[in-house]
């Protein structure tokens, strides 16, 4: 059996985690995780766990690790997780990072890459980003689908996520400083860590990605 590509792709929000996720997840043929979005479909479903964490999401707050730690633990018993995974926004904080040790036991996580991005950039594109609400495309607001509301992908609501506005974005990006950018040292100290220059165009950064990839013999 070839050994699971287990890959986690860190960085601020808005650094470009959800579009490189989606372009790694297909090349490599492992499940896009992002448990941004499995949060925000539990709160589109108003379903109990949505009920119980739409507040804290709307706040940019972070959920409490055992709620990501149980979906998370919960997802990679799925059939298609059997290979591998890819995890986006997931772990967010030390204690996630150690419980996903131990859910993975010996076939652990190959690579963690930082998508590092300056902080004016991060908040000037989540300030003007777009999404729609089916697919999950991202927009620029500037651009025809945001305008009009429409997906050109899937005729889905294009709308803005309701985080991205100044007040929650300040909070997330605290939250990413105080709670996340620990894991950079966690990662670095097993030599996991890669880091990518996320200020360049999405397929330049891809094309790094999987050279970085290619050269650990992981893919
Ligand atoms: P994201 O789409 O990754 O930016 O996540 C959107 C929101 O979901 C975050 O601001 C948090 O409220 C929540 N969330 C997503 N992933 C996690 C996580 N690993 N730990 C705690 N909260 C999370």
């Amino acid at each position: 059996m070839t050994a699971r590509l287990n890959l986690i792709v860190l960085g601020k929000q808005g650094a470009g985690k959800g579009t490189q996720s989606t372009a790694l997840s297909e090349k490599y043929a492992i499940p896009h995780v992002s448990t941004g979005d499995m949060l925000r479909n539990a709160v589109k479903a108003g379903s109990e766990l949505g009920k119980q964490v739409a507040s804290i999401l709307q706040a940019g707050d972070l959920v409490s690790d055992d709620i990501v730690n149980q979906l998370v633990s919960e997802r990679f018993k799925e059939p298609d997780a059997q290979r591998g995974v890819l995890l986006d926004g997931f772990p967010r904080t030390i204690g996630q990072a150690e419980a996903l040790e131990a859910m993975l036991g010996e076939e652990g996580i190959k690579l963690c890459i930082n998508l590092d991005v300056p902080i004016e950039l991060v908040t000037q594109r989540l300030s003007s980003r777009r999404v729609c609400q089916e697919c999950g495309t991202t927009y620029k607001d500037t651009d025809v689908e945001a305008i009009s509301g429409t997906c050109s992908n899937c005729g889905g609501d294009v709308i803005q996520r309701a985080d991205d506005h100044p007040e929650a974005i300040r909070t997330r990006l605290m939250n990413y400083e105080r709670d996340t950018e620990p894991l950079l040292s966690f990662y670095g100290n097993r030599g996991l860590l890669v880091i990518v220059d996320g200020d360049q165009s999405p397929g330049a950064v891809t094309d790094e990605i999987i050279k970085v990839v290619h050269e650990r013999g992981l893919a």
